[in-house]
């Protein structure tokens, strides 16, 4: 009998953790000795993270999995699994529905996946949601970039966002101790990577549920603490953080990040609304004038960091004086790039059961507007890179021009220039910026800079 290789398929919607625990499960799969199929077509486990923050994410999850069940039907040894939060929040319902599914897994147990697997293989259909004490990473993630790569500092959120569903899928916050997150990046930085992005649904939130109170009186534990203790990790050039919460933000870490030359000058600080009322109903605990200062500080200690931000429109209830204060927090603050969302009702949240939900049509005429608006600012705030030298973190080929390397600045503007990816992968090049687009950049080569070596190359 022949025995061709055991191959696996990830399928990942949504946010970047869950990319970060797709790469995890890809590790434990590499360590079982399955091998990656980019063809689900072509893979014994098939696994769809899922999401169901984004509009459309869990009707696909339906339709990508009813072809692979319908599948499964010649093929009995394939192994169905849906892991994330639609798997968290459907559960056994999941399974009524597709009875052709082996594995329904929370986030939650995403480093539980081998021994999941194994009771699957032992011939049972397994619904993992319920919440535990997380198992500390002891995974090698399968990273899709061999140049930047995502660190869980914190999982789960207590907040209560009246439009979220992370909370009651993703469980309380779970702080990481600050040795396993910077041995993590140790190991990662021995592989060859150069940045990192430390990772949390509210990352302000890292350490709170970690032991320990100075003698000021505050946690002993903050993400500030923890940028100052893994700084200097030898190799790692560039760090990053997201997402960070209005709420929680301090000046204390904008210190920290103009101080620490390996931080990068990026915020991405969601605001969701720049009204008052609405910012009360969506529960997130400041004001637009909160959000604003915090903007300003940051521009006192670094004036040409690049922000970044998230906003929701047609929130129930929302006026057209109420969506005109967005625009204006947006307008007022400039921002280099604002994720929006039209409000979609997610089953299981306080604002999916409010009256006042707005037509499809308003929402989607808000949407529209507030786009034209960021990309219109967005265009404007990449006029200051024209003629400028930036450093560029090389990452991978540019695929549309195989001439071409692509990486980013440290403001994370992406930036393309000519050149050989075998000799430039890794390497920080300074670029002179020669033409604008509102979402990127492009550039002509001038030097790279001298790296000291990689720990594994000493
Ligand atoms: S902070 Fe709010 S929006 Fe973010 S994950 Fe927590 S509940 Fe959701």
């Amino acid at each position: 009998m022949t025995t061709s290789p055991r191959r696996y398929h990830i399928t990942t919607f949504g946010c970047q953790m869950n990319k970060a625990d797709s790469e995890r499960m890809a590790g434990i799969l590499e360590d079982m000795g399955f091998e990656w199929s980019e063809d689900p077509n072509n893979a014994k486990v098939i696994l769809y993270n899922t999401c169901t923050i984004r509009d459309n994410a869990e009707q696909k999850v339906y339709s990508y999995l009813g072809r692979q069940a319908k599948r499964k039907h010649e093929e009995p040894d394939l192994t169905l699994v849906v892991a994330g939060c639609v798997a968290q929040q459907e559960g056994e319902a999941l399974l009524r529905r597709v009875p052709e599914l082996d594995l329904v897994m929370g986030p939650q147990h995403a480093n539980r996946l081998k021994e999941l697997l194994e009771q699957v293989l032992d011939g049972n259909q397994v619904v993992a949601t319920e919440p535990i004490q997380i198992v500390e990473d002891i995974t090698k993630p399968r990273r899709d970039s061999t140049v930047s790569a995502w660190v869980n500092v914190i999982y789960g959120c207590n907040e209560r966002c009246t439009y979220c569903v992370v909370p009651s899928v993703r469980g309380v916050e779970q702080s990481r101790t600050p040795e396993a997150i910077r041995a993590e990046m140790e190991e990662l930085s021995h592989q060859g990577y150069k940045e990192i992005t430390l990772l949390g649904q509210n990352i302000d939130a890292y350490g709170r549920d970690l032991p320990g109170v100075t003698k000021e009186g505050r946690h002993q534990h903050t993400l500030t603490d923890l940028l100052y203790y893994v700084h200097d990790v030898p190799g790692i050039e560039r760090i990053r953080f997201a997402t960070s919460h209005p709420r929680y933000f301090t000046e204390r870490l904008i210190q920290a990040c103009a101080e620490l030359p390996k931080v990068c000058e990026h915020f991405h600080i969601p605001f969701q609304s720049g009204d008052n009322e609405l910012l009360k109903a969506m529960a997130r605990g400041y004001t637009h004038e909160k959000y604003r200062r915090i903007i300003d500080t940051i521009r006192r200690y670094m004036p040409d960091a690049s922000i970044t931000a998230d906003a929701i429109v047609g929130f129930p209830g929302e006026t057209e004086q109420q969506f005109e204060n967005t625009l204006k927090l947006i307008e007022d603050i400039s921002f280099d790039l604002v994720n929006t969302a039209a409000y979609s009702p997610r089953p299981g949240t306080p604002a999916a059961v409010w009256d006042q939900q707005l037509s499809e049509q308003v929402k989607s005429d808000r949407l529209q507007r507030i786009n034209h608006l960021v990309s219109i600012q967005a265009a404007e705030r990449s006029q200051r890179y024209f003629g400028r030298i930036e450093e560029v973190l090389v990452e991978d080929q540019n695929q549309k021009d195989p001439t071409q390397v692509m990486g980013r600045t440290r403001g994370n503007r992406l930036t393309f220039f000519k050149g050989s990816i075998a000799q430039l992968k890794g390497q920080i090049v300074q670029v002179k910026i020669t033409e604008v687009r509102p979402f990127s950049l492009t550039g002509e080569p001038l030097a790279v800079l001298p790296l000291p070596p990689t720990p594994s190359q000493v």
